[in-house]
């Protein structure tokens, strides 16, 4: 598995110029489908890119963590 080279995939398929805001629009579904899809092949093709896939999805499972358990217990919290 070394990196040899490139693949010839690497070079029909270049990466989007800003694969990483790509990237958060496609987690967050806000890509049009032709565009979700078309990077979809791209990225599952670009190690580089699913590397930026991969790392956007743990910032954005993050900030929902922290959005959600942020352990304050304000928000419902049944009290008598
Ligand atoms: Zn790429």
């Amino acid at each position: 598995m070394a990196r040899k080279g490139f693949s010839p995939l690497r070079t029909l398929l270049n990466c989007p110029p800003q694969a990483d805001e790509l990237a958060e629009a496609y987690c967050l579904h806000r890509l049009p489908e032709s565009d979700s899809v078309q990077f979809e092949i791209h990225f599952l093709t670009c190690p580089d890119c699913s590397e930026v896939i991969e790392s956007t999805k743990e910032f954005l499972a993050s900030i929902r963590l922290a959005l959600a358990g942020g352990g304050s217990g304000t928000e419902a919290e049944p009290r008598a």
